[in-house]
Protein backbone atom coordinates (compact mmCIF):
# COMPACT_ATOMS: atom_id res chain seq x y z
CA UNK A 1 0.00 0.00 0.00
CA UNK A 2 1.00 3.37 -0.52
CA UNK A 3 1.50 6.05 1.89
CA UNK A 4 0.06 9.23 0.39
CA UNK A 5 0.73 13.04 1.60
CA UNK A 6 -2.46 14.47 2.09
CA UNK A 7 -1.93 17.04 -0.53
CA UNK A 8 -0.90 14.34 -3.24
CA UNK A 9 -4.08 12.55 -1.67
CA UNK A 10 -6.17 15.80 -2.81
CA UNK A 11 -4.58 16.14 -6.23
CA UNK A 12 -5.16 12.08 -7.33
CA UNK A 13 -8.97 12.51 -5.90
CA UNK A 14 -9.65 15.84 -7.74
CA UNK A 15 -8.04 14.14 -11.08
CA UNK A 16 -10.28 11.19 -10.43
CA UNK A 17 -13.27 13.03 -9.25
CA UNK A 18 -13.31 15.41 -12.66
CA UNK A 19 -12.48 11.68 -14.46
CA UNK A 20 -15.92 10.73 -12.99
CA UNK A 21 -15.11 8.20 -10.62
CA UNK A 22 -17.37 7.74 -7.03
CA UNK A 23 -16.03 7.95 -3.55
CA UNK A 24 -15.17 4.67 -3.43
CA UNK A 25 -13.53 4.26 -6.78
CA UNK A 26 -11.60 6.83 -5.77
CA UNK A 27 -10.21 5.28 -2.63
CA UNK A 28 -9.61 2.06 -5.00
CA UNK A 29 -7.42 3.87 -7.33
CA UNK A 30 -5.52 5.18 -4.50
CA UNK A 31 -4.45 1.63 -3.17
CA UNK A 32 -6.68 2.01 -0.09
CA UNK A 33 -7.35 -1.67 1.25
CA UNK A 34 -8.67 -0.97 4.55
CA UNK A 35 -12.38 -2.31 4.90
CA UNK A 36 -13.26 0.44 7.51
CA UNK A 37 -12.20 3.32 5.79
CA UNK A 38 -15.19 2.29 3.07
CA UNK A 39 -17.51 1.67 5.89
CA UNK A 40 -17.01 5.11 6.74
CA UNK A 41 -17.40 6.28 3.28
CA UNK A 42 -20.63 4.38 2.93
CA UNK A 43 -21.87 6.12 6.86
CA UNK A 44 -21.09 9.14 5.40
CA UNK A 45 -23.07 8.97 1.32
CA UNK A 46 -26.25 7.01 3.78
CA UNK A 47 -25.83 10.61 6.16
CA UNK A 48 -26.24 12.43 2.84
CA UNK A 49 -28.82 10.62 1.57
CA UNK A 50 -30.88 10.83 4.39
CA UNK A 51 -30.50 14.66 5.04
CA UNK A 52 -32.13 14.30 1.28
CA UNK A 53 -30.05 17.76 0.52
CA UNK A 54 -27.82 16.17 -1.94
CA UNK A 55 -28.81 15.81 -5.35
CA UNK A 56 -28.60 12.87 -7.36
CA UNK A 57 -24.64 12.39 -8.80
CA UNK A 58 -23.91 11.04 -11.90
CA UNK A 59 -23.41 7.44 -11.79
CA UNK A 60 -19.72 6.60 -11.38
CA UNK A 61 -17.71 6.03 -14.79
CA UNK A 62 -15.94 2.87 -13.03
CA UNK A 63 -18.72 1.35 -11.36
CA UNK A 64 -22.05 2.66 -12.75
CA UNK A 65 -23.35 3.13 -9.41
CA UNK A 66 -22.39 -0.29 -8.11
CA UNK A 67 -19.99 0.91 -5.01
CA UNK A 68 -22.49 4.25 -5.01
CA UNK A 69 -25.11 4.18 -2.04
CA UNK A 70 -27.81 5.89 -3.51
CA UNK A 71 -27.86 3.63 -6.55
CA UNK A 72 -27.08 0.66 -4.65
CA UNK A 73 -28.51 0.93 -1.71
CA UNK A 74 -32.74 0.14 -2.99
CA UNK A 75 -31.16 -2.80 -4.60
CA UNK A 76 -29.98 -3.86 -1.12
CA UNK A 77 -33.25 -3.66 0.49
CA UNK A 78 -34.99 -5.45 -2.46
CA UNK A 79 -32.59 -7.87 -1.80
CA UNK A 80 -33.35 -8.46 1.46
CA UNK A 81 -36.94 -8.21 1.36
CA UNK A 82 -36.82 -11.15 -1.09
CA UNK A 83 -34.41 -12.99 0.63
CA UNK A 84 -37.02 -12.47 4.04
CA UNK A 85 -39.46 -13.67 2.28
CA UNK A 86 -38.43 -16.80 0.21
CA UNK A 87 -39.10 -19.23 2.52
CA UNK A 88 -35.92 -20.92 2.41
CA UNK A 89 -35.32 -22.66 5.88
CA UNK A 90 -31.23 -21.65 5.47
CA UNK A 91 -28.60 -20.68 8.34
CA UNK A 92 -25.59 -19.70 6.24
CA UNK A 93 -25.72 -17.64 2.58
CA UNK A 94 -23.28 -16.54 0.46
CA UNK A 95 -23.49 -13.37 -1.58
CA UNK A 96 -21.47 -13.10 -4.22
CA UNK A 97 -21.79 -10.57 -7.49
CA UNK A 98 -21.02 -10.67 -11.06
CA UNK A 99 -19.79 -7.71 -13.10
CA UNK A 100 -20.17 -6.95 -16.50
CA UNK A 101 -16.96 -7.62 -18.69
CA UNK A 102 -16.24 -3.75 -20.25
CA UNK A 103 -15.85 -2.63 -16.75
CA UNK A 104 -12.24 -3.81 -17.21
CA UNK A 105 -12.46 -1.19 -20.18
CA UNK A 106 -13.41 1.22 -17.87
CA UNK A 107 -11.18 1.48 -15.20
CA UNK A 108 -8.40 0.69 -17.87
CA UNK A 109 -9.47 4.04 -19.54
CA UNK A 110 -9.67 5.42 -15.92
CA UNK A 111 -6.19 4.42 -15.26
CA UNK A 112 -5.05 5.87 -18.26
CA UNK A 113 -6.55 9.41 -17.38
CA UNK A 114 -5.23 9.18 -14.02
CA UNK A 115 -1.26 7.85 -15.47
CA UNK A 116 -1.29 11.02 -17.75
CA UNK A 117 -2.55 13.76 -15.53
CA UNK A 118 -0.77 12.74 -12.08
CA UNK A 119 2.34 11.39 -13.98
CA UNK A 120 4.59 13.29 -11.38
CA UNK A 121 2.52 12.20 -8.39
CA UNK A 122 2.12 8.45 -9.20
CA UNK A 123 4.93 7.44 -11.20
CA UNK A 124 7.40 4.99 -9.16
CA UNK A 125 4.29 5.23 -6.44
CA UNK A 126 1.39 3.63 -7.83
CA UNK A 127 0.67 0.98 -10.77
CA UNK A 128 -2.32 -0.19 -12.37
CA UNK A 129 -1.94 -3.63 -9.81
CA UNK A 130 -2.41 -1.58 -6.71
CA UNK A 131 -6.02 -0.51 -7.59
CA UNK A 132 -8.46 -2.54 -5.23
CA UNK A 133 -10.86 -4.81 -7.11
CA UNK A 134 -14.08 -3.35 -7.71
CA UNK A 135 -15.33 -6.52 -5.92
CA UNK A 136 -13.33 -6.36 -3.14
CA UNK A 137 -14.56 -3.41 -2.12
CA UNK A 138 -18.60 -4.21 -2.85
CA UNK A 139 -17.78 -7.54 -0.60
CA UNK A 140 -15.92 -4.70 2.14
CA UNK A 141 -19.19 -3.11 2.58
CA UNK A 142 -22.87 -4.87 1.77
CA UNK A 143 -22.98 -8.17 2.80
CA UNK A 144 -22.97 -7.46 6.04
CA UNK A 145 -25.57 -5.02 5.43
CA UNK A 146 -27.89 -8.54 4.19
CA UNK A 147 -26.80 -9.81 6.62
CA UNK A 148 -27.76 -7.98 9.74
CA UNK A 149 -30.99 -7.71 7.90
CA UNK A 150 -31.64 -11.28 7.00
CA UNK A 151 -30.57 -13.00 10.22
CA UNK A 152 -28.57 -15.63 8.11
CA UNK A 153 -24.54 -15.74 8.50
CA UNK A 154 -22.85 -15.18 5.71
CA UNK A 155 -20.12 -17.27 4.38
CA UNK A 156 -17.73 -15.73 1.36
CA UNK A 157 -16.05 -18.25 -0.71
CA UNK A 158 -19.01 -20.17 -1.99
CA UNK A 159 -18.91 -22.51 0.99
CA UNK A 160 -23.13 -22.09 2.06
CA UNK A 161 -25.52 -24.17 0.63
CA UNK A 162 -27.67 -21.43 -0.24
CA UNK A 163 -26.69 -19.07 -2.38
CA UNK A 164 -27.70 -15.27 -3.59
CA UNK A 165 -26.26 -14.56 -6.92
CA UNK A 166 -26.24 -10.99 -8.32
CA UNK A 167 -25.74 -10.31 -11.93
CA UNK A 168 -25.53 -6.52 -12.48
CA UNK A 169 -26.49 -5.73 -16.15
CA UNK A 170 -25.54 -3.07 -17.99
CA UNK A 171 -27.33 -2.37 -21.36
CA UNK A 172 -24.21 -1.11 -23.15
CA UNK A 173 -21.67 -4.24 -22.25
CA UNK A 174 -21.95 -5.67 -25.96
CA UNK A 175 -21.43 -2.34 -27.71
CA UNK A 176 -18.63 -1.00 -25.68
CA UNK A 177 -17.18 -4.54 -25.89
CA UNK A 178 -16.47 -3.82 -29.75
CA UNK A 179 -13.85 -1.35 -28.52
CA UNK A 180 -12.03 -4.48 -27.49
CA UNK A 181 -11.98 -5.69 -31.58
CA UNK A 182 -10.34 -1.84 -32.40
CA UNK A 183 -7.92 -2.17 -29.93
CA UNK A 184 -6.55 -5.74 -30.74
CA UNK A 185 -8.34 -6.32 -33.99
CA UNK A 186 -5.77 -9.68 -34.50
CA UNK A 187 -6.89 -11.35 -31.11
CA UNK A 188 -10.91 -10.17 -31.17
CA UNK A 189 -12.34 -9.71 -34.80
CA UNK A 190 -10.83 -13.20 -35.00
CA UNK A 191 -12.65 -14.61 -32.01
CA UNK A 192 -15.85 -12.88 -32.73
CA UNK A 193 -15.80 -15.35 -35.64
CA UNK A 194 -16.11 -17.99 -34.01
CA UNK A 195 -18.21 -16.94 -30.37
CA UNK A 196 -19.16 -20.99 -30.82
CA UNK A 197 -15.83 -21.95 -29.61
CA UNK A 198 -15.20 -19.99 -26.44
CA UNK A 199 -18.25 -21.13 -24.03
CA UNK A 200 -18.35 -17.81 -22.63
CA UNK A 201 -18.35 -15.70 -25.56
CA UNK A 202 -15.97 -13.64 -27.12
CA UNK A 203 -14.23 -12.23 -24.40
CA UNK A 204 -13.21 -13.75 -21.15
CA UNK A 205 -12.13 -11.20 -18.22
CA UNK A 206 -9.01 -12.56 -17.72
CA UNK A 207 -8.41 -12.68 -21.52
CA UNK A 208 -9.69 -8.59 -21.41
CA UNK A 209 -7.49 -7.61 -18.77
CA UNK A 210 -4.65 -9.41 -20.13
CA UNK A 211 -4.60 -7.65 -23.36
CA UNK A 212 -5.33 -4.58 -21.58
CA UNK A 213 -2.47 -4.46 -19.72
CA UNK A 214 -0.12 -3.50 -22.67
CA UNK A 215 -2.64 -1.22 -24.41
CA UNK A 216 -1.06 2.66 -23.51
CA UNK A 217 -2.88 5.34 -23.09
CA UNK A 218 -1.42 6.93 -27.29
CA UNK A 219 -3.44 3.52 -28.90
CA UNK A 220 -6.35 3.37 -26.74
CA UNK A 221 -7.55 6.89 -26.58
CA UNK A 222 -8.56 7.04 -30.18
CA UNK A 223 -9.84 3.81 -29.47
CA UNK A 224 -12.14 4.44 -26.79
CA UNK A 225 -13.13 7.86 -24.66
CA UNK A 226 -10.38 8.91 -21.69
CA UNK A 227 -12.02 9.12 -19.01
CA UNK A 228 -14.95 7.03 -19.12
CA UNK A 229 -18.13 8.93 -20.88
CA UNK A 230 -20.37 9.60 -17.92
CA UNK A 231 -23.62 6.90 -18.03
CA UNK A 232 -26.79 8.46 -18.91
CA UNK A 233 -28.16 6.02 -15.86
CA UNK A 234 -26.82 3.33 -13.70
CA UNK A 235 -26.47 0.03 -13.68
CA UNK A 236 -29.40 -2.77 -13.67
CA UNK A 237 -29.09 -5.83 -10.92
CA UNK A 238 -31.04 -9.34 -11.81
CA UNK A 239 -30.49 -11.73 -8.64
CA UNK A 240 -31.44 -15.52 -8.08
CA UNK A 241 -31.73 -17.31 -5.00
CA UNK A 242 -30.61 -21.23 -5.20
CA UNK A 243 -30.08 -23.72 -3.36
CA UNK A 244 -27.50 -26.97 -3.56
CA UNK A 245 -29.57 -30.04 -3.99
CA UNK A 246 -30.21 -32.29 -1.15
CA UNK A 247 -31.21 -35.81 -1.88
CA UNK A 248 -33.95 -38.56 0.18
CA UNK A 249 -33.90 -41.35 0.27
CA UNK A 250 -36.52 -44.17 1.47
CA UNK A 251 -38.16 -47.75 -0.42
CA UNK A 252 -41.76 -47.77 -1.87
CA UNK A 253 -44.42 -50.93 -2.42
CA UNK A 254 -46.34 -50.71 -5.24
CA UNK A 255 -49.65 -52.87 -4.80
CA UNK A 256 -50.88 -52.80 -8.17
CA UNK A 257 -50.79 -54.28 -11.49
CA UNK A 258 -50.96 -51.32 -13.43
CA UNK A 259 -48.70 -48.16 -12.64
CA UNK A 260 -45.32 -48.27 -14.57
CA UNK A 261 -42.33 -46.99 -12.17
CA UNK A 262 -41.79 -43.72 -14.30
CA UNK A 263 -43.43 -42.13 -16.62
CA UNK A 264 -44.96 -44.31 -19.89
CA UNK A 265 -44.63 -42.16 -23.06
CA UNK A 266 -45.00 -44.00 -26.32
CA UNK A 267 -44.02 -41.32 -28.97
CA UNK A 268 -44.74 -38.82 -26.75
CA UNK A 269 -47.91 -40.45 -26.03
CA UNK A 270 -48.93 -40.95 -22.17
CA UNK A 271 -50.06 -44.91 -22.05
CA UNK A 272 -50.65 -44.74 -18.35
CA UNK A 273 -52.20 -42.31 -15.83
CA UNK A 274 -49.34 -41.86 -13.71
CA UNK A 275 -46.12 -43.61 -12.12
CA UNK A 276 -45.00 -44.47 -9.63
CA UNK A 277 -42.25 -41.97 -9.66
CA UNK A 278 -44.94 -39.08 -10.39
CA UNK A 279 -46.85 -40.31 -7.39
CA UNK A 280 -44.51 -39.88 -4.78
CA UNK A 281 -42.14 -36.77 -6.09
CA UNK A 282 -45.06 -34.64 -6.98
CA UNK A 283 -46.03 -34.86 -3.29
CA UNK A 284 -42.38 -34.70 -2.51
CA UNK A 285 -42.00 -31.16 -4.53
CA UNK A 286 -44.81 -29.80 -2.81
CA UNK A 287 -43.81 -30.73 0.68
CA UNK A 288 -40.27 -29.29 0.35
CA UNK A 289 -41.35 -26.85 -2.08
CA UNK A 290 -38.17 -26.96 -4.44
CA UNK A 291 -37.71 -26.52 -8.30
CA UNK A 292 -37.15 -30.20 -9.66
CA UNK A 293 -36.99 -33.05 -8.30
CA UNK A 294 -35.45 -36.28 -9.67
CA UNK A 295 -35.92 -39.54 -9.82
CA UNK A 296 -33.49 -42.34 -8.79
CA UNK A 297 -33.89 -45.97 -7.79
CA UNK A 298 -32.16 -49.52 -7.19
CA UNK A 299 -34.00 -51.00 -10.24
CA UNK A 300 -37.12 -51.37 -11.88
CA UNK A 301 -40.65 -53.47 -11.95
CA UNK A 302 -42.61 -54.11 -15.17
CA UNK A 303 -45.80 -51.94 -15.02
CA UNK A 304 -47.94 -55.52 -14.42
CA UNK A 305 -45.19 -56.40 -11.24
CA UNK A 306 -46.06 -55.47 -7.72
CA UNK A 307 -43.02 -54.35 -5.25
CA UNK A 308 -43.60 -56.04 -1.60
CA UNK A 309 -41.76 -56.85 0.89
CA UNK A 310 -39.84 -53.95 2.65
CA UNK A 311 -40.24 -51.83 -1.06
CA UNK A 312 -37.43 -50.70 -3.54
CA UNK A 313 -34.52 -48.24 -2.79
CA UNK A 314 -35.15 -45.62 -4.17
CA UNK A 315 -33.86 -41.68 -4.23
CA UNK A 316 -35.04 -37.90 -5.26
CA UNK A 317 -32.68 -35.65 -5.87
CA UNK A 318 -34.38 -31.97 -4.77
CA UNK A 319 -33.44 -29.41 -6.99
CA UNK A 320 -33.11 -26.11 -5.06
CA UNK A 321 -35.50 -26.72 -2.02
CA UNK A 322 -36.60 -24.55 0.55
CA UNK A 323 -37.21 -26.72 3.03
CA UNK A 324 -34.06 -28.87 4.01
CA UNK A 325 -34.44 -29.60 7.77
CA UNK A 326 -36.50 -32.56 8.21
CA UNK A 327 -36.36 -34.04 11.64
CA UNK A 328 -37.86 -37.14 12.28
CA UNK A 329 -41.23 -35.87 12.87
CA UNK A 330 -41.14 -33.85 9.42
CA UNK A 331 -40.33 -37.10 7.65
CA UNK A 332 -43.13 -38.55 9.87
CA UNK A 333 -45.34 -35.92 8.20
CA UNK A 334 -44.00 -36.40 4.61
CA UNK A 335 -44.04 -40.04 4.84
CA UNK A 336 -48.15 -39.50 5.69
CA UNK A 337 -48.42 -36.80 2.98
CA UNK A 338 -46.94 -39.42 0.18
CA UNK A 339 -48.65 -41.96 1.19
CA UNK A 340 -52.31 -40.21 1.72
CA UNK A 341 -52.05 -39.74 -2.01
CA UNK A 342 -52.31 -42.95 -3.33
CA UNK A 343 -53.22 -46.50 -1.45
CA UNK A 344 -50.95 -48.56 -4.42
CA UNK A 345 -47.69 -46.45 -4.07
CA UNK A 346 -46.45 -46.40 -0.54
CA UNK A 347 -43.25 -45.05 0.85
CA UNK A 348 -41.07 -46.34 4.26
CA UNK A 349 -37.71 -45.31 6.06
CA UNK A 350 -37.81 -41.58 4.36
CA UNK A 351 -34.54 -39.76 5.20
CA UNK A 352 -32.03 -37.29 3.92
CA UNK A 353 -28.94 -39.34 2.25
CA UNK A 354 -25.83 -38.38 1.34
CA UNK A 355 -24.62 -37.50 -2.76
CA UNK A 356 -22.64 -40.00 -2.30
CA UNK A 357 -24.28 -42.65 -1.47
CA UNK A 358 -26.39 -42.24 -4.55
CA UNK A 359 -23.78 -44.51 -5.66
CA UNK A 360 -24.32 -47.39 -3.87
CA UNK A 361 -28.16 -47.27 -5.17
CA UNK A 362 -27.02 -47.83 -8.45
CA UNK A 363 -24.26 -50.71 -7.42
CA UNK A 364 -27.43 -52.70 -5.83
CA UNK A 365 -29.21 -52.59 -8.86
CA UNK A 366 -26.22 -54.14 -10.76
CA UNK A 367 -25.10 -56.47 -7.80
CA UNK A 368 -28.13 -57.33 -5.43
CA UNK A 369 -29.78 -60.56 -5.26
CA UNK A 370 -33.83 -60.60 -5.25
CA UNK A 371 -36.57 -62.32 -4.31
CA UNK A 372 -39.20 -63.25 -6.76
CA UNK A 373 -43.08 -64.92 -6.59
CA UNK A 374 -44.33 -65.75 -9.38
CA UNK A 375 -47.84 -67.74 -10.37
CA UNK A 376 -47.16 -70.44 -12.98
CA UNK A 377 -49.59 -72.42 -14.91
CA UNK A 378 -48.87 -75.66 -17.21
CA UNK A 379 -50.78 -76.64 -19.92
CA UNK A 380 -51.48 -80.07 -18.30
CA UNK A 381 -51.30 -81.13 -15.10
CA UNK A 382 -48.13 -81.44 -13.56
CA UNK A 383 -46.45 -84.01 -11.43
CA UNK A 384 -45.51 -82.43 -7.64
CA UNK A 385 -42.63 -84.84 -7.52
CA UNK A 386 -40.89 -83.70 -10.86
CA UNK A 387 -41.80 -79.91 -9.75
CA UNK A 388 -40.03 -80.04 -6.20
CA UNK A 389 -36.74 -81.27 -8.04
CA UNK A 390 -36.28 -77.59 -9.02
CA UNK A 391 -35.89 -76.82 -5.39
CA UNK A 392 -33.16 -78.70 -5.61
CA UNK A 393 -31.43 -76.85 -7.70
CA UNK A 394 -29.15 -73.93 -6.43
CA UNK A 395 -27.03 -71.50 -8.28
CA UNK A 396 -28.28 -72.58 -11.67
CA UNK A 397 -26.90 -70.44 -14.41
CA UNK A 398 -29.16 -69.31 -17.15
CA UNK A 399 -28.03 -68.13 -20.63
CA UNK A 400 -30.39 -65.23 -21.46
CA UNK A 401 -30.94 -63.40 -24.59
CA UNK A 402 -32.63 -59.64 -23.99
CA UNK A 403 -36.56 -60.63 -23.91
CA UNK A 404 -38.24 -59.82 -27.18
CA UNK A 405 -40.45 -57.50 -25.16
CA UNK A 406 -37.67 -55.07 -24.35
CA UNK A 407 -35.96 -55.15 -27.49
CA UNK A 408 -37.48 -51.96 -28.66
CA UNK A 409 -35.46 -49.97 -25.66
CA UNK A 410 -32.38 -52.25 -25.19
CA UNK A 411 -30.11 -53.88 -27.47
CA UNK A 412 -29.62 -57.39 -28.12
CA UNK A 413 -27.08 -59.20 -25.74
CA UNK A 414 -26.80 -62.57 -24.18
CA UNK A 415 -26.25 -62.62 -20.43
CA UNK A 416 -25.78 -65.36 -17.78
CA UNK A 417 -27.70 -64.57 -14.96
CA UNK A 418 -28.18 -67.00 -11.76
CA UNK A 419 -30.85 -68.29 -10.04
CA UNK A 420 -29.51 -69.18 -6.50
CA UNK A 421 -32.44 -71.30 -5.39
CA UNK A 422 -36.07 -71.69 -5.92
CA UNK A 423 -38.99 -72.90 -4.16
CA UNK A 424 -42.47 -74.64 -4.99
CA UNK A 425 -45.73 -73.94 -3.64
CA UNK A 426 -48.98 -75.92 -5.05
CA UNK A 427 -52.29 -73.79 -5.76
CA UNK A 428 -54.24 -76.71 -8.15
CA UNK A 429 -53.17 -79.43 -10.70
CA UNK A 430 -51.88 -76.89 -12.82
CA UNK A 431 -51.12 -73.72 -10.96
CA UNK A 432 -47.89 -72.81 -8.70
CA UNK A 433 -46.37 -70.45 -6.92
CA UNK A 434 -42.72 -70.06 -7.71
CA UNK A 435 -40.58 -68.33 -5.31
CA UNK A 436 -36.80 -67.89 -6.70
CA UNK A 437 -34.03 -65.59 -5.56
CA UNK A 438 -32.04 -64.67 -8.21
CA UNK A 439 -29.24 -61.74 -9.24
CA UNK A 440 -30.30 -58.52 -9.60
CA UNK A 441 -31.27 -58.01 -13.54
CA UNK A 442 -32.49 -61.58 -14.28
CA UNK A 443 -35.30 -61.56 -16.69
CA UNK A 444 -37.92 -64.36 -14.36
CA UNK A 445 -41.10 -64.14 -17.03
CA UNK A 446 -38.56 -65.32 -19.39
CA UNK A 447 -37.02 -68.03 -16.93
CA UNK A 448 -40.44 -69.34 -16.71
CA UNK A 449 -41.62 -69.17 -20.58
CA UNK A 450 -38.39 -69.29 -21.97
CA UNK A 451 -38.82 -66.79 -24.75
CA UNK A 452 -39.33 -68.89 -27.62
CA UNK A 453 -36.41 -70.46 -26.20
CA UNK A 454 -33.61 -67.49 -26.00
CA UNK A 455 -33.71 -68.05 -21.95
CA UNK A 456 -31.66 -71.34 -21.54
CA UNK A 457 -32.72 -73.25 -19.42
CA UNK A 458 -35.97 -72.37 -18.53
CA UNK A 459 -38.74 -74.05 -16.44
CA UNK A 460 -40.74 -75.30 -19.89
CA UNK A 461 -37.30 -77.50 -20.79
CA UNK A 462 -36.88 -78.29 -17.05
CA UNK A 463 -40.40 -79.62 -16.35
CA UNK A 464 -40.43 -81.38 -19.67
CA UNK A 465 -44.46 -79.23 -19.70
CA UNK A 466 -45.04 -75.72 -21.33
CA UNK A 467 -45.47 -73.43 -18.78
CA UNK A 468 -46.36 -69.96 -18.49
CA UNK A 469 -46.68 -67.22 -15.93
CA UNK A 470 -49.59 -65.36 -14.56
CA UNK A 471 -48.33 -62.63 -12.70
CA UNK A 472 -45.08 -61.49 -10.87
CA UNK A 473 -44.12 -60.02 -7.85
CA UNK A 474 -41.47 -58.67 -6.47
CA UNK A 475 -40.92 -59.82 -2.60
CA UNK A 476 -37.59 -58.23 -1.84
CA UNK A 477 -34.96 -55.92 -2.78
CA UNK A 478 -31.79 -57.38 -0.88
CA UNK A 479 -30.13 -53.63 -0.32
CA UNK A 480 -29.26 -51.77 3.06
CA UNK A 481 -31.10 -48.03 2.46
CA UNK A 482 -31.38 -45.67 2.79
CA UNK A 483 -27.88 -45.60 4.81
CA UNK A 484 -27.82 -43.07 7.58
CA UNK A 485 -25.91 -39.99 7.37
CA UNK A 486 -23.04 -39.98 9.26
CA UNK A 487 -23.14 -36.58 10.61
CA UNK A 488 -26.74 -36.90 11.32
CA UNK A 489 -29.62 -35.50 9.45
CA UNK A 490 -29.09 -31.31 8.75
ZN1 LIG B 1 -17.47 4.08 -8.50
Amino acid sequence: MVNWSDSQEEKIIEILENGGACRKCCQRFLGKKQSYLYKTVHQLEMDKMSENKQSKPNPCVVCLGILQDVYMMPRVNEIITSIKTSGYDADKFTLSISLPISLSIREHSLWLHLEKAGKDIIDGNLSKEDVTPLKQVWKYVYPELVTSQVGLTHESGDTADFYVELVVLWEKDTEEMKAMERLCPKEYAERAKKTNVYNMGVYSRQGVDNSLENIKYDNFAPEYPVPPAVPDKPFDLDFRMSRNSIWIGGRYNKYTRHLPQTPWLIKGVRKCGSSVEELIGDRLKEYLQCEQVKFLSSGREDVDVRMLGSGRPFAFECVNSKKTKLPQSNLDELTKFINDNHESVQVNGLSPVSKSSIKKLKQGEEEKRKKYTALCRTKDPYCLETLKKLEEMTDLVLKQETPIRVLHRRSNAFRDKVVHSMNITQVSPTLFKLEAIAAAGTYIKELVHGDFERTQPNLCTLLGLETDILALDVEEVFLEWPLEEKNGNK
